[in-house]
């Protein structure tokens, strides 16, 4: 009995502070809605009264804060005890002028003045430290464009704020030295503001609702400060509902229930969209611009300070061009799901590697590296699994690679390694370590399944002279060869297939002079035999480029030693290949006089003649 009438008890009362806080700032608005109309309602002739009703919403801003911070107890407590210590900076202000101004005083407020600025202060400190815990990282993309955006600010500042301020005529010292710091300190937070603004994220109320305080602030005092250079400025009207509007914002920023996410992490972006990139532009034009119409308007204006600005502008977009520039060139580099190189770099790294292994006389050494039945993977544990395998398998690629080697994707589960400087027998070594490396231990996937992966490796090493193509194509035969073995092993391309990819292209008119010099050879033996059938010189080339094509081979074509090739040559006598030919051609072989290469070739045709 007692706990069914205590039961719901606690619930009602955690319902009202639930309230309450979701409320509050609604509260709030209303209740500075009411004391602002107060302060326009009291007649000029009680200038006391207007004063305490406009401080009682300033300083109903600072009090409402500060409930706003007890009753949501945000991780961030520092940001707004700061913008609440901002605030009470600026009540004291006010109460300061008032009282210095009361009876028509015409001496300088100083300890109004003193308190103003240090409400600047305040408020710069709470932004920098919101900017930081919104965007922990460093982020320089963003750095650059505030700078560009806070320079073009400072530049319409100095143009038409502090520039005529400082020439005026009739101006005090004192005077001055305000119209000059006063902007200054809403350059710095609008500067800090701008930073937070471009480092993004969610956008909570209670964010919006102090961006709607900065910006009321920044445009009445901007408002105020041309008004007072102009001599029209009035006390009130306008300029103090703007004030008043920006102290219920900055109230309600508190009290709202979303003030504990406002200082949350955001994934800070540094890209450059449309929008970004139009703001930046026209931003990096108000130099220019500004000494345009300054010109036409035959207006002095210190040009020197805006040519300075306008070329710190330009090294800014300079700077982030480089910047923009060399992100996309990472972008193109780095593969995004298991961060080894792209196929595209690797390209670039084969054509570079290619031109100095064949500079040096060095072999071009690559390793293909396809994880075995990695559809089974995918299927088995699903698509996510399948991708934290991909990322492992590079890891560990990587790791058991020199850091001069690049390790590529290659394509959806294959990677691709280039390896410098490497004799075949230590690429074999290095094959078998990745492929022990990748098997020697299930990847974890979520911490806790493991899953057994192993992977067929082909290696090919080529001199520096063949192409890249013909690499690749060595490469790939080899993986093919370990995949028909059987799988999680190692195949080196073999060295009499490698040959057939060797390059001949460049020399292939020494080699078609060869050919024509075994069929001028073949055909004068065959004319000078007694009883000799009269053969086509054609038939006759033919069995002399067959020749020359097994034991030199074309790419796609194996080299064949000069017992296959002899075998080869007697199979398709009288099939393919006239028979009195090939049976010159053979005793010319034998003889040593023909089927070897000679003069300026036999150097190249060595080196590719196997057996
Ligand atoms: P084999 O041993 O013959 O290489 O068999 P396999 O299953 O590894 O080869 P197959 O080419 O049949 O399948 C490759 C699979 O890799 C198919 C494709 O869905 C998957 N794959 C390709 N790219 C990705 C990727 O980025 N993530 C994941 N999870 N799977 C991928
Ligand atoms: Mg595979
Ligand atoms: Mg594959």
């Amino acid at each position: 009995m007692t706990s069914s009438s205590s039961g719901p008890q606690p619930a009602t009362a955690l319902a009202a502070p639930r309230t309450l806080r979701s409320l509050a700032w609604v509260v709030w608005g209303a209740v500075a809605v009411m004391l602002a109309a107060c302060h326009f309602l009291v007649p000029p002739s009680h200038p006391v009264a207007e004063a305490v009703f406009y401080c009682l919403v300033s300083g109903g801003t600072a009090v409402a804060m500060a409930v706003g911070i007890r009753l949501h107890r945000p991780a961030a407590r520092t940001v707004w005890w700061l913008l609440a210590g901002g605030q009470v900076m600026y009540v004291g202000g006010d109460v300061a002028y008032f009282v210095a101004t009361a009876g028509g005083s015409t001496n300088y407020p100083v300890l109004a003045n003193v308190l103003y600025l240090s409400q600047y202060v305040f408020v710069a400190a709470a932004l920098v430290l919101l900017g930081r815990r919104r965007s922990p990282q460093r982020n320089t993309a963003a750095l650059i464009d505030t700078a560009i955006l806070a320079v073009a600010a400072a530049v319409l500042w100095w143009v038409f704020l502090i520039h005529p301020a400082v020439a005026a005529p009739g101006f005090s010292a004192l005077d001055r030295v305000a119209a000059t710091i006063y902007p200054v300190m809403d350059l710095c937070v609008l500067t800090v503001a701008i930073r937070m603004l471009l480092g993004g994220g969610a956008r909570q109320r209670s964010y919006l609702l102090l961006l709607t305080f900065l910006a009321l602030t920044l445009f009445a005092d901007t408002a105020y400060g041309l008004l007072t250079l102009h001599g029209v400025y009035e006390t009130g009207g306008w300029s103090d509902a703007v004030y008043l509007t920006s102290y219920l914002a900055l109230g309600a920023a508190a009290l709202h229930r979303s003030m504990r996410q406002v200082a949350d992490p955001v994934e800070d972006r540094s890209g450059a969209t449309l929008y970004r990139v139009v703001l930046l532009a026209v931003a990096t034009l108000v130099a220019p611009v500004v000494l345009i119409v300054q010109n036409l308007r035959q207006v002095a204006t210190s040009d020197l300070v805006v040519v300075t600005a306008s070329a710190v502008l330009f090294l800014l977009v300079l700077t982030r061009m480089a910047g923009l520039v060399s992100a996309q060139r990472r972008i193109a580099m780095t593969d995004a799901l298991t961060g080894v190189y792209t196929r595209r770099f690797l390209s670039e790294a084969l054509r570079v590697e290619s031109g100095r292994a064949a500079r040096h006389g060095d072999l071009l050494a690559m390793l293909l590296v396809d994880v075995d039945h990695f559809k089974r993977i995918n299927d088995t544990y699903g698509h996510p699994a399948g991708d934290q395998v991909l990322k492992e398998v590079a890891h560990r690629l990587r790791e058991a690679c020199r850091g001069t080697d690049v390790v590529a994707r290659f394509g959806g589960e294959e990677f691709a390694v280039l390896v410098t400087g490497e004799a075949p027998d230590g690429l074999a070594a290095l094959a078998e370590r990745l492929r022990k490396r990748i098997a020697g231990a299930p990847v974890l996937v979520d911490g806790h399944t493991a899953i057994a992966v192993t992977v067929s490796v082909g290696a090919a090493a080529l001199p520096g002279e063949a192409s890249t193509e013909q690499l690749l194509v060595a490469a790939d035969d080899a993986l093919y060869a370990a995949k028909r073995g059987g799988r999680n092993r190692v195949v080196m391309s073999d060295p009499e297939r490698a040959a057939a990819y060797a390059p001949t292209g460049s020399d292939s008119a020494d080699i078609d002079r060869q050919i024509q010099r075994w069929t001028v050879m073949v055909g004068e033996a065959l004319r000078c035999r007694a009883d000799g059938p009269d053969v086509p010189a054609t038939m006759v080339a033919g069995v002399c480029a067959a020749w020359a094509l097994m034991r030199i081979g074309r790419p796609g074509y194996p080299v064949l030693s000069a017992e296959q090739a002899r075998a080869e040559l007697q199979r398709c006598r009288g099939v393919q290949l006239h028979p009195c030919a090939v049976d010159e051609f053979l005793a010319l072989e034998a003889a040593g006089v023909v089927g070897t290469p000679e003069s300026t070739a036999a150097p190249l045709l060595a080196a590719t003649m196997v057996g």
